[in-house]
């Protein structure tokens, strides 16, 4: 999964209310007292004693049993849940309403309920699984703890037979047969599943995951039965499993086949089997039927046993209209006249990668090494889909060649879907895209959409092996998926499309991952996960870009070809199966061959959280190293980092008398420090060269001054990136006060002569933290001098910039950049260019073409006056590149005109004239100004209850909380508004990285205002 723009944004898990309404049709019924077990989360993990127990709630129990249960919960990290308060003092098991009817807990409070969990399981499963306990103040808990087993109640009021979140593994799915019939009118579907499953240790029951399915008729039959027998099936709605009561044992080694049949409605959200509605080429509404499973949605589908460990063949059927046609992760075997589309049998694969969609879609393909690559849009963009054709099979041969694993499939589709909430899905041979990161139109889009674009698909390729062929086992190991086509994703377009330069788009990357990781709040890429909430929470910048950030380090540290030999390896060793972290450290070991042991080397990085700081000390020859964690605190001014964190740390440097191809990766520090000797002494020393380790490093006091020196004398000594990274680094250690300011302004001087974009986009991205501490506290005058200092330093540059596509993508990112930042700031004569381009374009009635790079400069300038904001708005509604769209809803977005924003805000939430997807988009741009960032806040204050309804948190937090600098002297009020919603929602992760970022503005502000007061 891509998460749009790398910003968290995925599809959430949108529990339907029919989940709580429907009820069997199969087992007796007859009007069941609703009842609402809490939901204590289970106890899978025994990691200490040989007796494993799990115990859910009974009825009565919890009264008499609720102190001991609690002293117990505590330990084995269990929460209780109620549906009306979420804690644990009020767990008085199943409750009833006092009307009898039965009460569904609200969306957010199930959503929010689950918080806790996620919280309190996993500080517990860190205390439990981590090795040695290496993180627990009072060492391991050793005790055993013996609890009865409980199981829950079904719907019908009887007992649930299952007690656990993941599903048993004594029955195995081998192969399902899907039919579907999809309605496009009344936006319901009927659905038939025929599971073969292989039963490994005997059993009456076999339990599997549904929701919101009206389950119709379920039986079952075996090769040793003479028919089929129907079979009674309870469900548990909390945890969206059914169980199906067979007549016999099944017995061991045996195959039966399980036949469901069942109905729904197709979603009205982004997730699961769900509609969009969008205006052909003749403005008429049509819809269109997709399929977004990762994570956990393929079970809102049909039946099935999902989890990405079960892995099974499909054989996929879909009954649609006449005027339609299907397309599902298999070519079509056309046998089937002209209603129903058939699929080929599937290969082995996990059930969140199953996806199929019913439209009126238009392609082109072409062939390349017996893959049939294709690019499907609606008709009126066809034209747009070229740039993704080329792309996609020059990069799938790129894949396949460095893999040395052929792409298994015969056919390979990528569609882009017209209204999609993450960037793209990577669906086993039929990708879905939002139509921004799939559609390139010449005209209109930029040398960043073209990254954009590429590198989405890229990823989504890069999943073809990492993920599909290969899967993690569990959610717990996301980063295996996600860390790695990530990396592959900026890895293969470096080594495809090199004039891209996108190996600095990842290290602007790595910088706000660092950012992100430096919180408290934060967690080791690889935890322990059990709940919905939980999982989906995994799907964050650092299981993404910290994950690839390691892989990067771990590549330049054991090379290129031994790290190619270990992947390879570890694609051939588990293809078509299943694995988990050391898997891949062990495919590496196999190469390294006892020179190195990777595995102890990489779990201090993906076990704990956060990252080293390693402190550098020169004398003479010698050079003193010591790590500690980075940890951004607000805690104390001399704050003393937590002394069980200890990483192995690849060191590399260069010096003056060496350059980066000679100076060797000297040093593996897996101590708490040590020291290096050089050869002879040297005029200065940086580390962490090109920023391709995990860790930010901090000098002596000469030390920065003769890298300062180097900068301004001799800056072409170090590269690009090296010169971003001393930036973004001595930033970084402003904020936790190692540094004083001036000294990082101080550096800043050289960019008088710095021509590239990595340094001069992490400046001004410093730059604006602060001006945007100061411009929000109100002081408007201050913060216009932090603009003042920087537009001396970049004054040549911003003046020789040509509004043109000219040159190469680097040039002319940067001159997106400076422009932006120009005309953002009213500096030089930029608002004057950009309004007159403008107006051309106005008068030309949007015909004219602009320069793509600078469009959205031109659209923002113009969007500052009445009759501009009105004319792009009639443009955007006619406009059909998305990427121009994108631009001009930004433009729109940043007017500082509030009945315009409210309106913006509240027609995206509305979804009609401006899509839903758009909306976290437009409260992150709002955000950014003034009046519009006082505004966001209400926006979401009031919308709360149906945003949260419709994205879900972790979307919340691209569209507002992730943005936390922008509320400074909010504080008090971002802090009682959630503490208001309840503790859950002040336990949200969001929330916490929130509230505890802008306590750590305000520190900033304490420790840095009086000095830029005093000095500009
Ligand atoms: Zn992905």
């Amino acid at each position: 999964l891509t998460p749009f723009m790398h910003r968290i944004q995925l599809p959430r898990n949108m529990i339907e209310n029919s989940m709580f309404e429907e009820e069997p049709d199969v087992v007796d019924l007859a009007k069941e007292p609703c009842l609402h077990p809490l939901e204590p989360d289970e106890v899978e993990y025994e990691p200490r004693s040989s007796r494993l127990l799990v115990r859910g709630l009974g009825e009565n129990e919890m009264d008499e049993d609720e102190e001991d249960y609690e002293s117990s919960a505590k330990l084995l990290g269990m929460s209780f849940m109620n549906r009306s308060t979420g804690l644990r003092n009020n767990a008085a098991g199943y409750r009833q309403s006092s009307d009898g009817s039965c009460s569904v807990p609200s969306l957010r409070t199930m959503v929010v309920c689950a918080i806790v969990l996620v919280i309190a399981v996993s500080v517990i499963m860190v205390i439990y699984l981590l090795p040695k306990c290496t993180f627990t103040k009072e060492g391991c808990h050793k005790k055993n703890h013996t609890m009865e087993l409980i199981y829950p109640l079904a719907t019908n009021g009887k007992r649930f037979p299952w007690a656990k979140t993941r599903l048993p593994s004594n029955v195995v799915p081998l192969h399902y047969d899907l039919v579907l019939q999809p309605n496009l009118t009344t936006t319901k579907f009927a659905g038939s599943v025929q599971i073969t499953v292989n039963v490994i240790q005997v059993t009456w029951n076999i339990i599997l995951h549904s929701s919101g399915l009206n389950i119709t008729k379920a039986t079952l039959t075996s090769a040793g039965w003479n028919q089929a027998k129907p079979v009674a099936v309870l469900e548990y709605p909390i945890r969206d499993q059914i169980a199906v009561v067979a007549p016999d044992a099944l017995l061991v080694g045996q195959n039966y086949t399980l036949i469901i049949d069942y109905s729904s409605n197709l979603s009205d959200t982004y997730y699961g089997f769900y509609k969009v509605s969008y205006k052909d080429e003749h403005a008429e509404k049509r819809w269109l039927a997709a399929t977004q499973f990762e994570p956990l949605a393929a079970r809102s589908a049909f039946p099935c046993f999902d989890e990405p460990a079960f892995k099974a063949t499909f054989l996929i059927k879909i009954q649609r209209d006449e005027q339609h046609s299907a397309l599902s992760n298999m070519p079509k075997v056309q046998l089937s006249g002209i209603v129903q589309d058939e699929f080929s049998v599937s290969l082995k694969m996990s059930t969140y990668l199953v996806a199929f969609i019913v439209a009126n879609l238009k392609n082109i393909s072409k062939e390349t090494n017996r893959t049939l690559v294709s690019i499907y849009a609606m008709p009126q963009k066809l034209g747009q889909v070229e740039h993704a054709l080329d792309t996609a099979v020059k990069l799938l041969e790129f894949y396949q060649k460095y893999f040395h694993i052929e792409y298994p499939l015969q056919k390979l589709d990528l569609v882009a879907i017209p209204d999609f909430q993450a960037g793209a899905m990577e669906n086993w041979g039929l990708i879905t895209f939002r139509e921004t990161t799939l559609l390139f139109d010449n005209k209109t889009s930029s040398a960043m959409d073209k990254k954009l674009v590429t590198a989405v698909i890229a990823h989504e390729l890069a999943h073809q092996w990492f993920g599909n062929l290969v899967t993690m086992e569990w959610w717990n190991d996301l980063w295996l998926n996600e860390g790695f086509a990530t990396f592959m994703e900026y890895f293969a377009m470096d080594r495809t499309f090199p004039e891209l330069q996108t190996d600095e788009e990842f290290l602007k990357v790595r910088f706000k991952t660092m950012m992100k990781d430096s919180l408290n709040a934060s967690h080791p890429i690889s935890s322990a996960v059990q709940s919905s909430e939980q999982i989906e929470e995994m799907f964050d910048a650092l299981s993404y870009i910290k994950g690839a950030s390691l892989l990067l380090m771990l590549k330049k540290y054991i090379k290129h070809d031994s790290f190619q030999a270990g992947i390879e390896n570890y694609l051939h060793n588990h293809s078509y199966g299943s694995t988990r972290s050391d898997d891949l450290w062990d495919s590496m070991n196999e190469i390294t061959n006892g020179t190195l042991d990777v595995k102890k080397l990489m779990k201090t990085w993906i076990l704990q959280k956060g990252f080293p700081l390693v402190t550098v000390k020169r004398q003479g020859k010698s050079l003193h190293v010591q790590q500690e964690r980075f940890l951004r605190s607000v805690e104390s001014e001399n704050w003393t980092s937590d002394a069980s964190y200890l990483w192995h740390i690849p060191l590399s440097y260069t010096t003056n008398k060496c350059n980066p191809f000679l100076c060797p990766y000297a040093y593996l520090l897996d101590q708490k420090s040590a020291t290096i000797e050089l050869q002879e002494e040297v005029a200065w020393v940086k580390f962490n060269v090109d920023m391709n380790g995990y860790y930010i490093v901090h000098y002596a006091e000469d030390d920065w001054n003769a890298l300062i020196d180097l900068l301004k004398n001799n800056l072409t000594a170090l590269s690009a990136k090296d010169r971003a990274h001393l930036i973004n680094n001595i930033f970084s250690l402003v904020g936790i006060g190692k540094v004083p300011l001036l000294k990082a302004f101080h550096l800043l001087d050289y960019l008088v002569k710095e021509n590239h974009t990595a340094p001069i986009s992490q400046a001004l991205f410093q730059v604006n933290l602060i001006y945007d501490l100061v411009e929000k506290r109100g002081m408007q005058d201050l913060a216009a001098r932090v603009v003042d200092r920087v537009e001396k330093l970049l004054r040549s540059k911003i003046d020789q910039q040509t509004w043109t596509d000219d040159g190469t993508i680097s040039e002319r990112e940067f001159r997106s950049t400076v422009l932006a930042f120009a005309c953002s700031h009213h500096l030089g004569n930029c608002r004057t260019t950009a309004t007159k381009l403008f107006e051309e374009w106005k008068a030309s009635n949007g015909t004219k073409s602009l320069p793509t790079d600078v469009m959205k400069t031109v659209f923002t300038t113009g969007a500052k006056t009445d009759d501009g904001w009105e004319f792009l708005l009639s443009m955007y509604t006619s406009s059909v590149s998305e990427a121009e769209k994108h631009k001009m809803l930004e433009a729109l977005a940043s007017t500082e005109d509030v009945r315009k924003l409210i309106w913006l805000m509240q027609t995206s939430l509305e979804g009609d004239l401006i899509r839903a997807q758009e909306l976290s988009h437009i409260i992150a741009t709002v955000i950014q100004s003034l009046p519009g960032h006082l505004l966001a806040w209400d926006f979401v204050k009031e919308n709360w209850e149906k945003l949260i309804r419709k994205w879900h948190t972790l979307n919340l937090e691209t569209a507002y909380i992730a943005q936390p600098e922008m509320h400074i002297f909010l504080t008090p009020q971002v802090k009682t508004f959630f503490e208001s919603k309840s503790e859950k929602v002040s336990q949200l992760r969001c929330v916490k990285e929130a509230i505890e970022t802008i306590q750590l503005n305000i520190k900033w502000m304490e420790r840095n205002l009086a000095t830029l007061q005093q000095w500009l």
